[in-house]
């Protein structure tokens, strides 16, 4: 009877409590997967537009569940960032990806920025103590390192915000900002923060050609960046007229499955080696 309250309400606490107790089976296995090493870092390069070399790549968490297979970070990173679990997911992925990017330095690779995400909760003064360590531990070049952080991290206390970007920049470890766009911050921060690159948000380079809002933005958002003397991506590029329409607005780099997806380290590799032999 749906008119009747009560029931309503039953219905409503047994879904909340379904809810709560998927959020904490995810939890804890995602604790038990940081234990037994269940998790896993892909990568995608990034290509510069002008030279067609690979000039970056982002590292992108994945976990293999015993059972349930390979399980996107869409599935766990969300929750792991209103858990405050993120922060040893974090700490996994920083030593990980430093670790491996040491391999391919010492195996004398072509140099290029290897970006790790950083989520919000992430970004406190610890955060440059913890990269210095890390990249001192591995003797990892810093230019092989960038921190991608979103709109949301620099809501947050801007002296305390900016204090620890300068520190990650002394590092020599570059930043940019993901998901350009899409979040609700004023655009005076992008003189006010030390950031590198500003990375168009796939929701807009989906857009490319046909949308003409997409288009318009992706566009001001390249030119804006070229006038404050930022480097500039655009992420999700999947199709020939994106690229056409991004090398035309003058975007230095692009990333997407039109070059390649996130592919695990070893394929990776091979990708760049080819690349720098062409
Ligand atoms: P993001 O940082 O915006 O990463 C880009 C996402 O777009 C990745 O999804 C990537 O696989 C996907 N992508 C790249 N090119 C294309 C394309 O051409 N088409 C389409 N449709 N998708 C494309 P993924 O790997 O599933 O990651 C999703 C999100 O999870 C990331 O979004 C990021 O916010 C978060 N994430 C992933 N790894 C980490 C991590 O280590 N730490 C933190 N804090 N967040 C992470
Ligand atoms: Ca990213
Ligand atoms: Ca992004
Ligand atoms: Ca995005």
């Amino acid at each position: 009877d749906e008119s009747n309250p009560d029931r309503s309400v039953a219905f409503y606490s047994q879904d909340m409590n379904q809810g709560m107790q998927e959020r904490m089976r995810i939890e804890s296995g995602l604790r038990q997967a940081l234990g037994n090493g269940e998790l896993i870092l892909y990568y995608q390069p990034k290509f510069e537009i002008g030279s067609d070399r690979i000039v970056g790549a982002e590292a992108l968490v994945r976990w293999m569940h015993p059972t349930r297979g390979l399980v996107p970070p869409s599935e766990f990173i969300p929750l792991a960032e209103t858990t405050g679990l993120i922060v040893q997911v974090g700490e996994w992925v920083l030593e990980q990806a430093c670790a491996q990017a040491a391999i391919w330095q010492r195996a004398g690779l072509p140099p290029f920025r290897l970006a790790v995400n950083v989520s919000a909760r992430e970004f406190t003064p610890a955060l440059p103590v913890r990269v210095a360590e890390t990249l001192a531990r591995y003797q990892l070049d810093p230019s092989w390192l960038e921190l991608e952080i979103t709109e949301s991290t620099l809501m947050h206390d801007f002296e305390r915000v900016t204090a620890i970007m300068d520190r990650i920049n002394q590092l020599g470890v570059a930043l940019s900002l993901d998901d350009f766009g899409t979040g609700y911050s004023s655009l005076s921060y992008l003189k006010r923060f030390p950031i590198h690159t500003l990375k168009i948000d796939r929701s807009f380079t989906c857009g490319i050609p046909d949308d003409a809002s997409d288009c318009a933005i992706a566009g001001t958002i390249i030119s804006m960046a070229q006038q404050l003397g930022l480097r500039v991506i655009a992420e999700g590029v999947e199709t020939l007229e994106q690229l056409a329409f991004l090398r035309e607005a003058g975007c230095d780099e692009v990333q997407g499955y039109l070059y390649s997806k996130p592919v695990p380290a070893l394929d990776f590799e091979r990708c760049l080696r080819e690349n720098w032999l062409l």
